[in-house]
């Protein structure tokens, strides 16, 4: 059995944040979403949720981003002097900003949020992304039937997010999915999905001893990997944020290789 190097506390507090997520999901009204799903601009890679029209209720978002603090500092209550009174640094602007940087993966922006207002630099921004998850995820289910296959390089084609996890359905089928949208989509078992080579020789499965289930797809033309976990086996099929929390030893020993999961874009003039 693997020793996850992840602690337990760490581990519990994710899926307590998973939790909250699938009850914050129930709570947005489906219809301030509406999908666009325009074919020439998820063909360029344009991720669906970046189409998508998306009436926010920042008054839902506020409420989501006082209970993951709360979260936060139950299991940590030497965050609390820092994190206490965060709701007062958010009015609607800020919220929208948020979201939006969020969105975009924006960690200059929090980094600078979080210094400007004594935080540690990693909070502002897991809290926006928290409290965004069940939009996405929302967007995701919507629009999941249209979504057959991702653009290599362009990441999830709902959200955006690097690809870094696929599993392995019925005959070996490899089905990439989304940790952060929920998505998933076809994939050719011998592709690269950050850079779309297909050159089988440049393709190489890294394995881990005593665990029989997971490889790790590395690709030697851009550096980039996913996970690969065969859930054929398992009883009760984990949600995709769970496999990659649960997987998260394969992250590790990727890197510790010199691989990335967001491969290593090309330079071409
Ligand atoms: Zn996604
Ligand atoms: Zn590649």
């Amino acid at each position: 059995m693997i020793k996850s190097v992840v602690s337990k506390e760490y581990q519990n507090l994710q899926k307590e944040i998973v939790q909250l997520q699938e009850k914050w999901k129930r709570m947005i009204d489906p219809d301030t979403i509406k999908p666009n799903l325009d074919k020439a601009a998820l063909a360029a890679g344009v991720p669906a949720a970046a189409l998508a029209a998306i009436d926010f209720e920042i008054s839902l978002f506020l409420q989501w981003v006082e209970e993951i603090t709360a979260l936060l500092i139950e299991s940590s209550p030497n965050l609390k002097p820092k994190l206490a009174d965060i709701g007062s640094l958010l009015n609607e602007e800020t919220a929208i900003r948020w979201i939006e940087e969020a969105f975009s993966f924006n960690s200059v922006y929090f980094e600078r949020f979080a210094e400007e207002n004594g935080l540690e630099p990693w909070i502002p921004q897991f809290l926006a992304e928290t409290a965004l998850r069940p939009y996405l995820q929302l967007v995701a289910e919507k629009v999941q039937p249209e979504i057959d296959r991702g653009v290599p390089g362009s990441g999830c084609p709902v959200c955006g997010e690097p690809v870094r996890l696929a599993v392995l359905e019925d005959e070996g089928k490899k089905v990439c999915q989304c940790p952060r949208c929920l998505a998933h989509w076809n994939a050719k078992r011998l592709e690269c999905s950050h850079c779309g080579n297909e050159d089988y020789q440049k393709i190489k499965f890294l394995t881990i001893e005593g665990d029989a289930v997971s490889q790790i797809q590395v690709c030697e033309e851009c550096n980039g990997y996913i996970k690969i976990i065969d859930t054929r086996q398992y009883i009760e099929k984990p949600s995709a944020a769970m496999i990659d929390l649960n997987s998260i030893h394969l992250d590790f020993v990727a890197q510790e290789n010199g691989f990335s999961s967001a491969g290593e874009k090309k330079i071409t003039n």
